[in-house]
């Protein structure tokens, strides 16, 4: 039996770090600018007491999760290590503030609050602290799931239900995940900071079949943390597995302990906003959608409410077709909706479609062009005239006597063929409906 579980990183969309009020803007900033004495631990500074934002925004998310969400006085401990990154030489991380929750039946052991570190360049040697003390949260489940799809499907409601609550400090970086899986008579092995759910599933294929082939050579699987290579696609040893002991753990003396306020619970309890199950339910409900359409909508929150605007423009069928439709062309990019620019081009091309100013072809051919091309703008195709389509049946009358004999025999299938035959000349120009009965009056004269 296969047992996989994540270790969660997000950083939080705050304007300020936690224990300082430099912005948290790492990635559009020159570096090293979004800094003070406090996040670069110059000799004397104190930090200022933790972010009330970084609490309100856990805490949503931990409600969000189902989980028990703790009201007693917490510590920030001391994580020690030593790397460039880390100015401090050890990492602030909260007790944990938040236990035994649940989502898509996988239950979530513990979320708590950590400051990241620096960026560290290793090809010139440079580190940039304008990440140092931005605020994450690390969401730790247990190891419920027992395959990839599972794995998969449990990263993509955790990733909806953040987005959701716009909890996401960079939506485009999404959330760092550390992996462990383990099989049947082998150890625990660790999988560190993969940055995709792609990366995800593809790293747990390559490590349960290396699991199966090492217990089937009769080798052992030691306990030991690995390191993802997205680029050649393989997992390779970081280090043996170290122990909470190596870290010497120890309470920050200058951070006081906090404590959540079980108003601010409340507060939030009654303000959270419709998450993606919820959405789910409402959408079969209101438009009497299938449960695996609905599924897929709210999955992409981007999705799910353009689904909505156009319900009311082009019927919920039509939507939920052109909605599925997109879907199918994202994931082939590997993107969400929200990484599209100009998302209003495809309204306009769910009304030019559904309204008949486009064939079928040119809709999928101009739904491509709008995910690869931000500057290209759907317009209603030029079409053919009867005449000219008159003019290209007879062409195709004269070229397929085969098919026209077949429908003149009462065959009448026969026209499908000769239809997509026009279609195919015309590139999608020529309305089908108006093909089939010039078609029909020119066979009658053929
Ligand atoms: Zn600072």
């Amino acid at each position: 039996m296969v047992r996989i579980g994540f270790e969660i990183h997000v950083q939080l969309k705050t304007d300020s770090k936690l224990f300082c009020s430099c912005s948290t803007r790492f990635l559009d900033a020159e570096p090293n600018t979004n800094v003070c004495p406090v996040c670069t631990a110059q000799p004397g500074s104190k930090p200022e007491g933790i972010n009330e934002e970084v609490l309100r925004k856990a805490v949503q998310v931990a409600l969000a999760l189902n989980c028990k969400i703790k009201t007693e006085p917490l510590r920030f401990l001391r994580k020690h290590y030593f790397y460039p990154d880390l100015p401090n030489n050890y990492q602030r991380t909260s007790e944990p503030f938040a236990v035994e929750g649940e989502l898509n039946g996988v239950r979530i052991r513990e979320i708590h609050i950590e400051e990241d570190p620096g960026r560290y360049e290793l090809r010139d040697g440079t580190v940039d602290y304008n990440r140092a003390g931005v605020p994450l949260i690390e969401i730790v489940t247990e190891p419920d799931m027992h395959s990839v799809e599972e794995a998969r499907e449990f990263l993509k409601h955790l990733r909806a239900v953040l987005d959701y609550l716009d909890v996401i400090l960079y939506p485009q970086i999404g959330f760092r995940v550390d992996a462990n899986v383990s099989i049947e008579g082998g150890e625990r092995v660790e999988i560190k900071n993969i940055n995709t759910i792609h990366g995800v599933v593809k790293a747990l294929r390559y490590e349960i079949s290396r699991h199966k082939r090492m217990l089937q050579m009769g080798k052992e699987i030691k306990r030991e943390t690995r390191h993802w290579d997205e680029v050649r696609g393989v997992t390779v040893t970081l280090r043996e597995k170290e122990t909470a002991e190596d870290y010497r753990y120890m309470v920050d003396p200058d951070i006081p302990p906090y404590h959540i306020d079980p108003a601010l619970i409340e507060e939030l309890r009654a303000k959270m906003p419709e998450l993606p199950f919820q959405k789910k339910e409402r959408l079969m409900e209101q438009y009497g959608i299938d449960e695996s359409t609905a599924w897929t909508l709210v999955l992409d929150k981007e999705l799910g409410n353009l689904f909505e605007a156009l319900a009311k423009s082009v019927g919920a069928k039509n939507a939920a077709s052109f909605c599925t439709n997109l879907r199918g062309e994202l994931n082939y990019r590997g993107i969400y909706l929200s990484e599209v620019p100009r998302r209003e081009r495809l309204e306009k091309l769910a009304k030019l479609y559904f309204s008949g100013q486009i064939t079928k072809p040119v809709y999928i051919e101009y739904m491509r062009k709008i995910l690869d091309d931000p500057s290209f703008e759907p317009q209603a195709q030029e079409q053919l005239s009867d005449d000219e389509i008159r003019e290209i049946a007879r062409q195709i009358i004269e070229g397929n006597a085969a098919a026209v004999s077949d429908y003149k025999r009462g065959e009448k299938k026969a026209i499908n063929y000769l239809v997509g035959q026009i279609v195919a000349r015309t590139k999608g120009r020529a309305d089908p409906k108006r093909a089939i009965q010039i078609l029909r009056e020119e066979l009658e004269r053929a």
